[in-house]
This record gives structure tokens, sequence and C-alpha cells, in this order.
């Protein structure tokens, strides 16, 4: 199941580096493009001290344009005298002799020139009306009513000191002021002053002029002063589309990347933020002036609207991006801070909207401005805070705060700052790149990450299971063991009251019959039935005396009392016991033992006494008449015997021999073979004894049978380190 979502999760990974690849390559491929037509478009330029410089003009045939709805030819720019003086324009154009105004035809016919009659009001004043000598900074605005026969007026306005976009009953028309202080190679407001202009219906011209700073013409393409000739301006409107057409196709680079990366993680609100953002950015680079989509003052009004929620947006972008849950007192802050911004951003639409005229105001500007500026750095610096505080995505963070500034004052930073459209192309394409691969490697980052914990939780989870099961089995084992244990106590009990009870009736029979006795017994028969009583009694006694044995044996408090024991001398001396036993019969003891090794072991000598006597007498129980028991002692030399360092004793007999399948129980608590029927006393205890001690002695002992042949008892213990011949230390 997680390897199924892992293998997903990396194919995601994988298409989402395609997409950002392609997008790279348009990107790229766009900034090249922009970058040839920049050079393209650069057919004129000012001198170091402002003189118009046309010496690279190559189109004669076409006009330049100043700006939306403004064209002229060069020639009719220059005076005769400036053509004389400057002598580099001739020199560069083929010695062409410019005709001043030969081309420019003004119809003054039912023209109301105005002139210095016109009277202009400051925006943001309220009704006093000031007559205006020269416009400065700022957004100016004029009503002039006429009488519904007028067909067309001429406005001459007075010199205007800056660049101005100047809208006439709604209408906008681009205006640049003056490019120079040397008025004889540049005089502009002739030109740009006369404005032929129909009144509305009702007689009203309504003027509004917003003056920016824009005085130096730098070369730059659609926002500064544009001058440029019809081919080089289709060349800048392509090249601009072009540009738009990059940031749209980043924007749905970035959606299809996100939506794959988002559901692999949580907090998509970022993502969904910083695409409405972005999208807004586009959409306001779009609604340049420049690019006009609409008609006039709705194409402002647009324009102005789609700023405020691009602030908005970022807004919800930076609030996003400081976690959730970390403090109470920051959730609250944050829903403070959504209500209040909301608030804001729907007041200062709903404003414009229902009053675009404070579109135009100073006040207005201003405020727009201060707005954007408070919720950046407001934002700015509780980005800031929290990337202090929070260890996670440190450097995304940062980053977005320097991408969301920059979009978000791209346009300001462009036209303020005359910077070329290339170059701002290029900042913003790069810069949204970086955040996107940036935000990739976190992703994957995180990604890896968490299938290493996933990996590590696996393992611990299979670890923990394999422990489960072996506790689980050990737990049925014991269980079994328990079972065992219980059937086993059942059994001995059943056995011990049976083994006990055979002598008790035997021997109370005995006694019975001889109390019972009308006439006193016979001494012979008194005596033999004393003879069984002694016989049942002492076979009671042994039968006692071996369970408390085995109940010594197998309680912890029994312990070894360890010494070095010679086994050749211990099992040579019991030889000689039970050889002279045999003395008299036809059984036979022999006895076989190394000459120059004692085969010394660590034991304890009582316990061993036991288990020898117990195998030998077991010998000579199951054997012949005539049966041979051989006593071998030697060093067992198999390395798979207790390392190799081993002492055997076996004790073989041509008896009885036990049955194959009874030969792996025959040390177990009262088990006696079939053959045993053919013998008369035993409980079978003797050699559960036997296997005890030699378990608590570490040894091992096993039987080699075959029925009707005789038996083989193995006793192998570990040989002692213990040495006689080295002399033991003096004490001081
Ligand atoms: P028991 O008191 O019956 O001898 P043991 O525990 O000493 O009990 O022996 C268990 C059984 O193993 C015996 O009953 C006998 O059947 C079998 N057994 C032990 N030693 C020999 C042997 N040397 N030859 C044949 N059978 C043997």
């Amino acid at each position: 199941m997680s390897k199924d979502r892992n293998s997903i999760a990396k194919k995601r990974l994988s298409v989402t580096a395609y997409l950002i690849l392609v997008i790279f390559a348009i990107a790229v491929l766009s900034v090249v493009f922009l970058l040839v037509n920049y050079r393209r478009s650069s057919d004129y330029s000012f001198t170091d001290d402002g003189v118009l410089d046309l010496r690279n003009w190559n189109d004669d045939s076409s006009p330049i344009i100043l700006g939306k709805g403004w064209q002229f030819y060069p020639h009719q720019l220059l005076t005769p005298e400036d053509v004389r003086r400057d002598r580099r324009v001739q020199a560069t154009t083929g010695e062409i002799e410019y005709n001043c105004y030969e081309n420019v035809q003004i119809t003054t016919e039912g023209w109301r020139d105005l002139g210095s009659s016109a009277t202009l009001k400051q925006a943001g004043n309220g009704s006093k009306t000031e007559p205006m000598e020269s416009f400065g900074f700022g957004t100016y605005c004029l009503d002039l009513v006429f009488s519904s026969t007028t067909d067309y007026v001429t406005i001459n306005l007075p010199n205007i000191a800056q660049s101005a976009r100047i809208w006439v009953n709604g209408k906008t028309i681009r205006h640049f002021g003056i490019v120079s202080t040397y008025e004889a190679a540049y005089v502009p407001e002739e030109i740009s002053t006369d404005i032929q202009v129909e009144p509305s219906e009702t007689g009203h011209v309504e003027i509004i002029i917003n003056c920016a700073n824009f005085s130096a013409p730098n070369g730059g393409i659609l926002c500064s002063p544009c001058l440029a000739s019809t081919s080089s301006i289709e060349l800048i409107k392509y090249s601009t589309r072009m540009y738009l057409a990059v940031l749209i196709v980043l924007w749905i680079g970035f959606l299809i990347g996100g939506l794959y990366i988002s559901q692999t993680f949580q907090g998509k609100s970022k993502f969904y933020f910083f695409m409405l953002f972005f999208l807004f950015e586009i959409l306001y680079e779009n609604f340049d002036p420049a690019v006009t989509l609409l008609p006039g003052s709705w194409n402002y009004l647009l324009r102005v609207t789609i700023l405020i929620f691009m602030n908005y947006f970022s807004f919800l972008f930076y609030v996003s991006l400081y976690p959730r849950g970390a403090s109470k007192l920051n959730d609250k802050i944050r829903y403070f801070e959504s209500i209040f911004f909301s608030l804001i951003s729907v007041l200062y639409i709903l404003t414009y909207w229902c009053f675009p005229r404070f579109l135009y105001q100073r006040s207005s500007v201003f405020a727009n401005f201060i707005l954007i500026l408070f919720t950046n750095l407001y934002c700015m610096s509780k980005v800031f805070y929290m990337v202090r505080r929070h260890e996670h995505g440190h450097y995304l963070y940062t980053l977005s705060v320097m991408v969301t500034s920059f979009l978000h004052f791209s346009v300001f930073i462009q036209t303020q700052y005359y910077i070329p459209i290339t170059l701002h192309a290029f900042i913003l394409i790069f810069f949204t790149l970086i955040y996107g691969s940036y935000f990739i490697m976190d992703y994957v980052k995180t990604f890896e990450k968490l299938s290493f914990h996933n990996k590590n939780l696996e393992s611990a989870v299979d670890e923990k299971t394999k422990y489960i099961a072996k506790v689980n089995q050990d737990l049925l084992r014991n269980h079994e063991k328990l079972l065992e244990n219980e059937e086993a106590r059942k059994k001995m009990l059943s056995n011990v009251s049976h083994d006990l009870r055979t002598p008790i009736t035997a021997i109370r029979g005995y006694v019975e019959l001889m109390l019972n006795a009308k006439e006193p017994l016979p001494r012979e028969q008194e005596v033999q039935y004393l003879k069984n009583i002694h016989t049942r009694s002492t076979q009671m006694e042994q039968l006692i005396s071996d369970l408390v044995q085995l109940t010594r044996l197998e309680s912890e408090n029994d312990t070894l009392d360890l010494m070095p024991i010679s086994v050749k001398e211990m099992v040579h001396d019991l030889y000689t016991l039970y050889h002279a036993e045999c003395e008299g019969t036809k059984k036979q003891v022999l006895f076989e033992a190394p000459d120059d090794d004692d085969l010394l072991i660590d034991g304890d000598a009582k316990k061993l006494l036991r288990v020898f006597e117990n195998i030998i007498v077991n010998a000579m129980k199951y054997t012949r008449e005539d049966g041979i028991i051989r006593i071998i002692c030697h060093r067992y030399g198999d390395p798979a015997m207790l390392g190799g360092n081993a002492v055997e004793v076996i004790v073989k007999d041509n008896g009885v021999g036990i049955p194959p399948n009874e030969v792996p129980y025959v040390f177990d608590r009262f088990y006696r073979a079939e053959n045993s029927g053919i013998n008369k006393t035993g409980s079978g205890l003797g050699l559960s004894i036997v296997k005890s001690i030699m378990d608590k002695h570490g040894g091992k002992i096993w039987a080699e049978s075959e029925e009707g042949q005789g038996s083989e008892f193995h006793i192998v213990f570990r040989a002692s380190e213990f040495n006689f011949d080295e002399e033991p230390e003096e004490e001081e």
C-alpha cells in the first residue's frame, strides 16, 4: 500500500520535473527573443546632452510614434536651423534636406483655440479654481462646457513639464512632455498641447491629466517614453505579448505542478493563494495602458481593482506561510488580520468602482501606495519573525518574501526606474523559475524525509511483529510444556500410588496370613513370609528414596559439590565390587581403561557414584545368566562432543536389549521397557535420576541397543582442566 503511494508520488514528481523543464526552455527562448527585439527596436537614441539622435533611423517612410495616438516624421520636428546646425542628422540620413513642416496639415477651420483662457482645476483642492501655468507631478482635471453646436475644439494646454497620461472624455491619450531642455532640438508642447476634442452630447469636455515624472527617455520600450518606428512598435508589441505568454505558461506550469504536488502534502492554501496572487500580477501587467483592452477609464478602474486583489492575495499568501496551531495567540491574530485585510480590500474596490473620479486624485494614488507598502512590510516582518522561530522551510519562506515583493512592486519598479521590459521580464521569469525550482526541491526534501520515516516505521513495525510472533510462540510452547508437566505430574502420582500400593498390599497379605493362622505356622514358612515382607519394604524404601532424590535434583536449591574426580578410579572401584559379586556365577564383568590417564572430570562424587552404579546395576539386571558386562573408560576425541575434550564411560552388556521404539523413552520417569517384564524389581525412576544428574553436570548420556543382542550406555563428561602433576602455589 505504502509502496504504491511512494511510486505514485515519484511519478508525480518526475512529471512535474519535466513540466518545469519545458517551461524553463520556453522561458529561455522567450528571453532570447525579447533581447533580439530589444536591439532591433533601438533605432533611435538620445545624445548625452539630450539631443534626439536619429543617425540610426533607417525607416524614413514610417512615422515616429509617440505613445498612443501621436505620430510624427522626424524632419517635422526639426527647424531648418536645427538641420543646418546638427550635421549628424544630415550625414547619416544621406544628405536629405528636411523641409520643416512641409507635410504638416493642421486644419484650423471650426476649431476654437482656448489658449490661455482655459482654466484648470487641481484635483483634490476642493472647488477652488486656479489657472494653471504648467503641470507638475500629480493628477489634474478640467471640465469645460461648450454650446451643443460646437463640433470640435482645439485645446492648447500650457507647458506640461512631465510625461503625462491624458484622458479626454474618458478616452486615454498618451503624451510625453519635455524630453530635453534643449528646446531648439525638440519642442514637444507645440505638438502635444494641441488636442482635438469633440464635446460630448451635453457639450462637456472632461480633461484629466495624470502627470508622472517620466522626464528622462532612456530607451525603455513601453512604459518609458516611447519613440519608435511603426515597424519597431509592432515588434515591441509582439515581444510584450510573448513576455505575457511566458508568464501565463509559467502560471499554468505552476498550477499543474502544484496540483500534482499538493495531493501529497498538507497546507494547500499557500499554493492556491500564491497562484491567485501570481494570476493577478499577470492580469495587472496585461492591463498596462500600452496594451489597453478596455476603453478609457474602465481600463484604469479594472487595473486598480486588479492591483487591490493582487495585494489582498499576496497578504493571504503571506498569512498562509506561518504555521497554523503554533500558538493560540497567533491563530487569533491570523483570524483578526484576515478579516481586517478583507474589509479594507473590499472598501478600496467599492470606493473606486462607485466613485471612479477618486482614481485620479493624488491622495488616492498615495493611499493605494500606502496600502500596498503596509501589507508588504507587515507581512514580511511576520514571515521573517517566523523564519527565525521555525526551522522548517526557512529558505522557502525567505524566497517567498523576495518573489512576492518583487512581483508586487515589479510594475512600480519597471515604470519608476525605467527598467526596460526585457530586463523586467528577465528578472521576473528568473525569480519565478528559481522560486518554482526551490519549491520543488523543498517538496522533494520533505517527501524524502517522509518516505525515510515511513521506511523506519515499516521496519519498526516488522521488528515488533516478529518479536510478538516469537513471544507468542514461546507462550504456546510454555503452555504445551505446562500441559505436558501437568500430564506427567498426574501420571507420576498414579505411578507412585500404584508402586507404593503394590508392596503394601503384599505386606498386608503376608501379615494377615500370619495373624489369621489358626495354628502356629511352621518356622520355615514364617521365615519365607518375613523375607517377602522385608523385600517388599526394601522395595518401598528404594522407591521413596528415589522419589526424594529426584525431587531434590529438580529443585533449584540443589547444588553440585564439584571437585576433580578420577572417573577411572571411581568406575574401577565399582567394577571390583560387582566383579566380586559375580564370582561363583556365570556372569562376567570386564574393565578397560588407559594406564597413563586418570580421566579427571569436575563432578559431585556422590551423585556420580549413583550414575555409574545405576548403569552397571541395570546392565547386570537386564543381562542373561551368562552375560558379559564390559566397562570401558577412555578419552573422547570427537571435537563435536563437548569441544573434543571429554571423558567417556561405556557400559555394554549382551543382555535382552531394548526394543528400538522404546530406546528414546528409557530416561523418562517411571518408564520401563517391555523387556523389564522378564525381570523382577524396578521403579523406572533410576535412569531419569541419572539423566538429571548428567544434565546438572553438563554431560551427555544416551543408549544404543539392539533387541535380544544387548545394550550400550554412553556417559560423556567434559574433562577437568585440573592437573594433579602441577604443584599447588604456596600460600604466604
Ligand atoms: P528400572 O528400575 O526399571 O531398572 P530404570 O530407569 O533404571 O528403571 O530403567 C528404565 C528401563 O530401561 C528399564 O525398565 C529397562 O526396561 C530399560 N533398561 C535399562 N537398562 C537396560 C539394559 N542394560 N538392558 C536392557 N534394558 C535396560
